[in-house]
């Protein structure tokens, strides 16, 4: 059987190899790729002015188009939008939408299907994992959100869906950089965020790539014991481990890394918490997203109430640690990550 792979994930220079491959010239790979670029096709079957016996050749070769298609669309009064996405293979994905000021877009992707991570508070965590995606597959998300917005590619990118980014490394990075390809969708690295649970090996690596993109890490406790009750990951790289990694990732890259924080009532919002992290954030430049708990099935635990994430803050802020409170978007539509898809798989 040939495998498939999602055309989207290559860049220009692959594409045009590809075609002469098939016997064909060059420029067709370039035409290939502005037809992928410009019309954010999606499948074989949308209008496309290359020749027939050239997409019939890659067809029989196992090379698709975008192939992510919505199953699900459910919206929610602040205006964000999430889809399901079913993949080529049947398994799905979600993919959300969140409008922000001043009509900025941010489009939140998914990199797995499923994830190893298990952290204890997370739907997609509690769903297992099936595969990877393939790099055309995450490109394939924001020429999706792109054709249904009339053609006008969103503003951020946050890498924050299913998955864990540094657990599919290579295809992750391979997205960003056809994603930020100037005669492509041209978004820029600036507005492309990664988030990791804590992945060493992908923080190290990441320093060395020469990109401009943000860093968030998933924290959520200050200390390992602690964190240990709520993600596994902790088990592989320890939290002083996760943290020297930080370190030495804002030296060489000069650039400052968002802790993310998720509060849960009673295990991880006390003051001395919120002390303990200060004194661990203050030997580097960096700042920390708070994020009330979303209720999720399974996890028998709830966001604080609401002075005590603002007690939390200050005191993060009285430490000289910069924080910001990050309203969970999308609860209308089972915004936190994993949710809509659990539920359908669940029927609930
Ligand atoms: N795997 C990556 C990125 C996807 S998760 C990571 O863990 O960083 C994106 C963010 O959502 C993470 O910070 C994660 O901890 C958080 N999250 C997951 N489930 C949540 C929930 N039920 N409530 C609040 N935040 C949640
Ligand atoms: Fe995976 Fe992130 Fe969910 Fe943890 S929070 S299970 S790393 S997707």
């Amino acid at each position: 059987m040939t495998a498939t792979v999602l055309l989207q994930g290559l860049r220009q220079d692959e594409l045009e190899a590809l075609c002469l491959e098939a016997g064909e010239k060059a420029f067709r790979g370039r035409q290939l790729w502005d037809w992928l670029q410009k019309t954010h096709a999606l499948s074989w079957d949308a209008p496309c002015n290359l020749p027939a016996r050239l997409r019939e050749a890659l067809r029989g070769r196992g090379y698709e188009v975008g192939a992510v298609a919505p199953l699900k669309e459910s919206a929610d009064a602040t205006g964000t939008t999430k889809w399901l996405l079913r993949l080529f293979d049947g398994e799905t994905v979600e993919t959300v939408r969140i409008p922000g000021g001043k009509g900025r877009v941010t489009v939140c992707v998914s990199t797995q299907v499923g994830c190893k991570m298990g952290c204890a508070f997370c739907a997609t965590g509690k769903s297992g994992f099936a595969r990877s995606l393939q790099a055309g597959e995450i490109v394939g998300q924001v020429h999706l959100v792109t054709a249904l917005q009339g053609g006008v590619r969103p503003d951020n990118l946050v890498f924050m869906g299913m998955g864990e980014p540094f657990d599919n490394y290579d295809e992750v990075l391979r997205a960003i950089r056809i994603l930020n390809a100037p005669d492509g969708l041209g978004i820029g690295a600036r507005k492309m965020t990664l988030s990791t649970c804590g992945v060493v090996p992908g923080i190290r690596r990441l320093a060395g790539e020469g990109l401009q993109v943000e860093l968030s890490v998933s924290l959520h406790a200050p200390s390992g014991e602690l964190r240990r009750r709520l993600m596994p990951v902790e088990r592989r790289w320890p939290l002083d481990e996760l943290l020297a990694a930080c370190a030495d990732y804002t030296a060489k890259t000069r650039r400052i890394i968002t802790f993310e924080y998720t509060l849960v009532a009673g295990i991880n919002d006390r003051p001395r918490d919120a002390d303990e992290l200060a004194a661990h954030l203050r030997a580097f430049p960096c700042r920390v997203n708070l994020i009330p708990l979303s209720p999720v099935e399974g996890f028998d635990g709830v966001a604080p109430a609401r002075e005590t994430i603002n007690a939390f803050l200050r005191r993060l802020a009285r430490n000289g640690i910069e924080a910001t409170l990050r309203e969970s978007k999308g609860k209308g539509v089972d915004g936190a990550c994993g949710q809509l898809r659990r539920r359908v798989a669940t029927g609930a």
